[in-house]
């Protein structure tokens, strides 16, 4: 892309802020029906924000460049999605209510079928690698797609491709593990659902031990392997899925312990 038509993107993602989605374009189908009260819509080179009359024109400015540079990454393991969809409400409380979901406390984002819904206020507290980090993982959950899968390797795969561009140290982006490593606690199992229910106290270490295991098998076995592995635990179950790659949940996990202490010790 020449320098001049990258510039016009920027640009075009800049300025295309449209009150209502009424000036020159029609409101695109994915911004009816969210709310009462018009819409706040801005196009990015590739992401469409839709946003609430009261959600900040800044954080739907920076939205859209950055869910157009996560949704290039995920494009590029998955094919998908060709448009990321990112919903901004005004409040957390909104939030919670287009997701249909209890509470989204603690989340500063989450993926709903084939959009992401943005947590305002928590989003907007986030670092800007975090944003960054945040907005590709949940766009890798649109992608990817649901299913019976493990949590480790639904979020790991997430966070893989979330903090793959990030240019974050593994110590750093996995702070509270590495803490527990060189305190000689190590962990000794793949975290299991339980570790990841809200407000668990060892839910960063979670994100963390799924992540690495993950960023293991990326390594061992390349990206496209790490999301075929995906799909085919998707069909199969994660062990028929792991032995196409010689492995079994018991070598992986044994692996994955040298991996974590050599990545943060
Ligand atoms: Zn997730």
């Amino acid at each position: 892309m020449s320098v001049q038509v990258s510039r016009r993107a920027a640009l075009a993602a800049g300025l295309a802020l449209l009150a209502g989605g009424s000036a020159g374009r029609a409101t695109p189908p994915e911004a009816r029906g969210l709310w009462e009260g018009g819409t706040r819509i801005v196009y990015g080179s590739r992401s469409l924000i839709v946003g609430h009359p009261g959600a900040d024109p800044g954080l739907l400015r920076d939205l859209a460049s950055r869910a157009d540079a996560a949704g290039r990454t995920v494009a590029e393991l998955f094919g998908r999605p060709p448009r990321p969809l990112v919903v901004v409400p005004d409040t957390t409380a909104r939030a919670a209510a287009l997701a249909g979901a209890g509470a989204v406390d603690g989340l500063a984002a989450l993926a709903d079928g084939d959009r992401v819904i943005v947590v305002p206020g928590a989003f907007s507290r986030l670092t800007p690698a975090g944003r960054g980090v945040v907005l590709a993982h949940e766009l890798t959950h649109v992608a990817a797609g649901g299913g019976e899968v493990p949590v480790w390797l639904r979020e790991g795969l997430a966070d893989y491709v979330g903090y793959r561009d990030a240019g974050l140290p593994v110590p750093v982006a996995a702070a509270e593990l590495a803490a527990e490593v060189r305190a000689g606690s190590p962990p000794r199992d793949l975290p299991g659902p339980a570790a990841f229910a809200p407000g668990g106290v060892r839910l960063a270490q979670a994100y963390q031990e799924a992540w690495l295991a993950c960023r293991l098998l990326a390594g061992r076995f390349g990206e496209q392997a790490l999301v075929r592995l995906y799909g085919d635990a998707r069909e199969r179950g994660v062990s028929a899925a792991l032995s196409t790659l010689g492995l079994s949940v018991a070598t992986l996990t044994a692996a994955w312990r040298e991996y974590v202490r050599r990545e943060l010790a």
